[in-house]
């Protein structure tokens, strides 16, 4: 795949400039004042002003470069054909962006070749917002296979300890089932998975558990590669691999389980009555 791979390398670039863009439409929406909130399927499910936009402007722009692409956004039509897809999450966290909890916010783009995540894009738009006055807002964290991943500073949580990371709004029994068999030393839930991912990496958690149907691919693609880039793993509740081919399901529906390292430990943990619960 010699010309796909310039491909790739010509999408990432253009990815990280689209992620950027996406992160100032994110922003300006909050500064305008109206988010233009929609309920999906439930309260917990919204829409707003900003995850339509950033939906347009990501896959206008992402068209217009690579006419042939696959593009399957969160907010949006049907797909097209081709090998190479990107799987769009406009505007991760969108509950939390309208309680104002601006840092659990993020813009994920991830791209898949046959159905394998291959490279990630993760804009965070309001990174530093509570950092003093006139902070320098937002970052682009990116990472491809076999590349690496940039953007960000690489930490572990020290020692052992199992500080765990799962939703605050999407909660259930088999969600805190499942962390209760994992000996916490810590839980902690914030919004967002790719702020979630992002504090996996930076030190602050060591694992991100969800075993609970609710994600969905977009949520996915972008965060498993920069963690597979660093050395982690992201697999459903079973421990299977996720694919990312254009006809898959878009639910993750045996749950998910992410860590930076001690990956054992916290799947061998899983119970029984969960993984039972949440048929892949
Ligand atoms: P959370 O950790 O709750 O922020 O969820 C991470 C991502 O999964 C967000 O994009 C949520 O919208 C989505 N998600 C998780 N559970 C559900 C659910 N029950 N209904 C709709 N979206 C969900
Ligand atoms: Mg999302
Ligand atoms: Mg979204």
């Amino acid at each position: 795949m010699a010309s796909s791979h310039t491909v790739l390398m010509r999408l990432v670039a253009s990815a990280y400039s689209i992620a950027q863009k996406a992160g100032t439409i994110v922003r300006r929406v909050i500064a305008e004042g109206d988010l233009g909130i929609v309920e999906k399927t439930s309260a917990t499910d919204l829409q707003t002003e900003a995850d339509r936009l950033v939906q347009m402007s990501i896959c206008s722009s992402l068209a217009r470069k690579f006419p042939k692409l696959t593009i399957i956004g969160e907010e949006d039509l049907p797909p097209e054909e081709e090998d190479l897809v990107v799987w769009v999450d406009p505007l991760d966290g969108t509950k939390e962006y309208t309680e104002g909890l601006l840092d659990n916010v993020t813009v994920l783009l991830g791209i898949a070749y046959e159905g394998k995540a291959i490279a990630g894009i993760i804009n965070q738009p309001y990174y530093n917002y509570q950092a003093g006055p006139d902070p320098v807002l937002g970052r682009t964290i990116w990472g491809v296979l076999g590349l690496g991943a940039f953007g960000f500073q690489l930490k572990e949580v020290p020692g052992r300890k199992h500080i765990i990371r799962t939703t605050r709004s999407h909660s259930n029994k088999l969600v805190t089932d499942c962390i209760s068999a994992m000996n916490p030393d810590d839980v902690l839930r914030v919004g967002g998975a790719g702020n979630k991912i992002i504090q996996l990496i930076e030190g602050k958690a060591s694992a991100y558990v969800f075993a609970s149907p609710g994600c969905k691919k977009w949520d996915t693609c972008a965060p498993k590669v920069i963690l597979y880039a660093v050395g982690g793993k992201l697999t459903d509740i079973h421990g299977n691999a996720l694919q990312y081919n254009k006809e898959v399901k878009h639910m993750n529906s045996a749950g998910f389980l992410a860590t930076l390292r001690n990956y054992d430990y916290y799947v061998s943990r899983v119970p029984e009555s969960v993984k039972n619960a949440l048929i892949p």
